[in-house]
């Protein structure tokens, strides 16, 4: 075992893990946190974060985190910049492990997030980043005056392909059925939108692509397989997330798609671990409300450990 048993061990370090930190830090339960393979979470991923309070001109995602960083670092939060790899729940002190060395903790907060789900068509792993990318906000003016389409057809599909129109010239917006998940407002705004073009009943088979990076995909009609190409130089996927809690085993409850499941507070199905963030988060998941969920499991914990002695 590394060291002895800590008070709080948080996995992640998105704006839940470090509000964690930094409530547990200033209750003085000199926290340990494992930062994982994307420190700072997923707002390292973008420029401009203008809905998150206190910055009234809006802030850099990175530079943002790295503040919270340094906040809850101010007050102790040891942070280790490494992937936990396992976990066992069974008894007390719960055990985490990384590369390999024993970590013990009387409470554990998770908040490893939630990562974008892709499409896997043929072509895609290469264009991966160049043309094809999961985050209109990181990628979106990339393609000035270019085509793009987006695939997908919720919420987060209509309000990627709504904000692609300020770089696009045109955007399609390819959906494989015609009954879309969007709520009707999002839905009525893209599609009136001069350069939004619907196309119901596509879906990407295969994508094409030269020496200069996308040029288009292979679409085809599920109902009976005829294809068509179209060309774009840019595509954005917008087809959902999957929460990141593979390495948990099953040993907390979640729900059929993997989010974890919250029994009491922000407390799991195992007494003394809690889960804060896109990790339990379907419908919000906003950097507010991460954090806020983060700093709702630190006084979770804190209370829980209290009751325990
Ligand atoms: C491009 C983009 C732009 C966005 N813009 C905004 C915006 O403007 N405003 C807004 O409010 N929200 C925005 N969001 C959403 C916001 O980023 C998320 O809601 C928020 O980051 C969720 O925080 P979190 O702490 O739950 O998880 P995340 O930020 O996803 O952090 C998860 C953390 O878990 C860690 N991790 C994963 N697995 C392990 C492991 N095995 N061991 C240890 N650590 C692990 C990762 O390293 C990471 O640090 C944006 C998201 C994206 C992708």
């Amino acid at each position: 075992m590394a060291e002895g048993v800590r008070n709080v061990i948080i996995i992640g370090s998105g704006p839940a893990g470090y509000t964690a930190g930094l409530y547990s830090a200033r209750a003085l339960l000199e926290p340990l946190m494992f930062a994982g393979y994307m420190s700072g979470g997923q707002l390292m991923l973008t420029s401009d974060v203008e809905n998150f309070p206190g910055y009234p001109t809006g802030v850099g995602g990175p530079e943002m985190m790295v503040q919270m960083r340094e906040q809850a670092e101010r007050f102790g939060l040891e942070v280790h910049d490494k992937n936990v790899e396992r976990v066992d729940f069974s008894s007390r002190p719960h055990k985490v492990w990384v590369e390999g060395e024993e970590f013990q903790a009387d409470s554990v907060i998770i908040c490893t997030g939630a990562e974008a789900i892709w499409l896997g068509a043929e072509g895609e792993e290469a264009q991966k980043g160049r043309g094809i990318s999961t985050c209109a906000t990181c990628d979106g003016a990339f393609f000035r005056d270019e085509e793009v389409i987006v695939v997908g057809g919720g919420d987060s599909a209509m309000e990627e392909a709504t904000f692609l129109t300020r770089f696009a010239s045109k955007v399609t917006i390819i959906h494989r059925r015609d009954v879309f998940r969007a709520s009707k407002v999002m839905y009525e705004r893209a599609e009136a939108h001069p350069k939004i073009e619907i196309r119901p009943f596509r879906q990407v088979k295969s994508w094409t692509s030269d020496e200069n990076g996308l040029t288009g995909a292979i679409l085809e009609d599920p109902r009976d397989g005829g294809k068509e190409e179209i060309s774009c130089t840019g595509a954005f996927i917008a087809i959902g997330h999957k929460p990141i809690t593979q390495y948990l085993e099953g040993q907390v409850e979640t729900d059929d798609e993997g989010y974890i499941l919250h029994k009491a507070d922000t407390m799991t199905s195992v007494e003394g671990v809690f889960a804060a963030g896109d990790v339990v988060d379907t419908r919000y998941r906003q950097a507010i409300t991460a954090a806020g969920m983060g700093c709702q499991a630190a006084i979770d914990a804190e209370r829980w450990l209290e009751d325990q002695h």
